[in-house]
């Protein structure tokens, strides 16, 4: 029998989630902070009428056939033994259907595939090797994904493993004389990303006039990883989670730990029982801290973002921490927004400061 004190609480979140659906909805794309050209591409689709998965998929091709998104796609920095391995979801709200690729090779827009596997399949996730023929069978074509850059970036992380002489650490003479024709910066770059094996990734959103929403995440995931990891992007609930009666969610970070939570899921209930973007993501950033009984060493070990936009077109981005690592020292950690004309940065809500 429900107390008096949860019949209340019941009812609070039911009302909010009215007032979720009384706002009327407006054209609004989020994403990571790498995606101010991806979210003004998807919003341009969106303008046209064009549905809102083929507005987000059209927006993070932008950076999975860009050479220089390590993050993603073509140019994504690869697994240990030099190979990019991609994952990638797709989740459309208006017909719930979703579709997924996992640790695939050689194709540029693994987004597009995964939308295959949703469209023409019964199935909604596929891997590997068998991802790749699938691909193929739908005429997509086998290329490199390893630029010069990231296997640069490869090659300097395998000197400071085990098994190689070589160090990690500050530029080195003997780095300069194995790679004489790579410019300082560019040497540095391959250093930092070897010493702090990056993730990165392009999560996402869209809503239309019409209330409609969908989402996608495409990654080339951790860098040197193990062959055949799969992080949380493909994972349908995890790196992505669309609900057309509430919202959608995505995430960047380390999918590892973003797994455990199920966190795009996770935000979308939230909101579904009445959170706000904002509050859904830092209460399911808060149950990551929970896992490491909020040990702060553990914790500054890694960063993770959320995404999230209500049906009703309010948005939030959020990061575990305050000061995000990147080449340039501790940034802060920013999203991207458009709803209309260009795309702009916002500053992500985040749970922790960095000292
Ligand atoms: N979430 C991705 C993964 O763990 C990587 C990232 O977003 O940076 O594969």
């Amino acid at each position: 029998m429900l107390s008096r004190r949860s019949l209340l609480s019941a009812s609070t979140a039911l009302g909010a989630a009215s007032q979720v659906a009384a706002q009327s909805p407006k054209n609004i794309v989020i994403s990571s902070a790498n995606g101010l050209t991806c979210c003004e591409v998807a919003m341009a689709h969106l303008e046209r009428g064009k549905d809102t998965l083929d507005a987000v998929i059209a927006g993070v091709n932008v950076n999975e056939l860009d050479p220089e998104d390590n993050s993603v796609g073509y140019g994504g920095l690869p697994n240990e033994e030099g190979v990019v391995e991609l994952d990638a979801s797709v989740m459309h709200g208006p017909t719930r259907r979703a579709g997924s690729v996992g640790s695939i090779r050689n194709i540029k827009t693994p987004s597009k595939v995964a939308r295959l596997v949703m469209e023409e399949t019964k199935h909604i996730m596929l891997v590997g090797d068998n991802a790749l023929r699938f691909a193929k069978s739908y005429g997509f074509k086998e290329e490199d994904l390893l630029t010069e850059k990231s296997r640069l970036a490869w090659l300097v992380w395998k000197r400071g493993s085990s098994n190689w002489n070589g160090s990690m650490g500050k530029p080195s003479a003997r780095l300069k004389t194995l790679f004489p024709e790579v410019d300082d910066q560019l040497l540095a770059w391959a250093e930092f990303k070897a010493m702090y094996p990056p993730t990165g990734t392009i999560n996402c959103l869209a809503l239309n006039g019409k209330g409609e929403m969908s989402g996608t995440t495409t990654t080339s995931g951790l860098a040197w990883k193990i062959p055949g990891r799969v992080g949380d992007s493909p994972i349908i609930g995890a790196g992505l989670f669309v609900d057309q009666d509430t919202g959608a969610a995505g995430s960047t970070g380390l999918g590892e730990e973003n797994i455990r939570v199920c966190g795009a899921h996770t935000i979308v209930e939230n909101m579904r029982h009445g959170m706000s973007p904002k509050d859904a993501c830092l209460d399911t950033l808060k149950r990551i801290a929970r896992n490491y009984n909020n040990n702060m060493t553990e914790l500054a070990k890694f960063d993770i973002n959320f995404y999230a936009l209500r049906k009703d077109g309010v948005y939030a981005g959020a990061a575990l921490w305050s000061g995000r690592r990147s080449s340039q020292g501790f940034t802060s950690p920013k999203f991207a927004v458009n709803d209309g004309g260009k795309s702009r940065l916002e500053e992500c809500v985040f749970l922790f400061e960095r000292k």
